[in-house]
């Protein structure tokens, strides 16, 4: 936890103001799970979060609370990988206008990583869901991570 201080981070004022703009107090645990979700490079579960943000104060059930609240504004995407623990991500602008960006779960280790959302291309949706077209699904790639295959 010592490597936080880094020029290229967001202020604190940054994550007030995304706070206020989704119509949210801007409260510490708040932040601190903005900041962390920020952070981090995958996506992060709630027991990833009690253990990062533990040492600061908060406890599970702080978290568990405003992790609800800053999905519910819009801030946060969860998503369940398969593997029935939801996981909780910042929502970023996403590149192209392909939607959501798809995740690759490790069988073994269950390692969760994000791809680009170019990375799996719907080259027919015949017969699909509009959803599907829209990509305004959930793309779930399961297979052995570098290092279990
Ligand atoms: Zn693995
Ligand atoms: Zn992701």
């Amino acid at each position: 936890m010592a490597a936080r201080k880094n020029a290229t981070q967001p202020k604190l004022t940054d994550y007030q103001d995304r706070l206020r703009s989704a119509g949210l107090r801007s409260t510490s645990p708040r932040v601190a799970v903005l900041r962390e979700l920020e952070s981090a490079t995958s996506p992060l579960s709630h027991a990833d979060l009690v253990d990062a943000l533990g040492e600061e104060g908060y406890d599970r059930v702080t978290i568990y609370r405003n992790l609800t609240d800053l999905t519910e504004a819009g801030l946060v995407v969860r998503a369940d990988l398969g593997d029935h623990v939801w996981r909780f991500e910042l929502k970023r602008e996403e590149k192209s206008h392909q939607g959501t960006h798809p995740h690759f779960t490790c069988t073994d280790c269950g390692t969760v990583a994000c791809l680009p959302s170019e990375s799996v291309r719907l080259t027919s949706t015949k017969g699909a869901p509009k959803s599907v077209a829209a990509r305004s699904v959930d793309i779930q790639l399961r297979g052995l991570c570098d290092r279990c295959g």
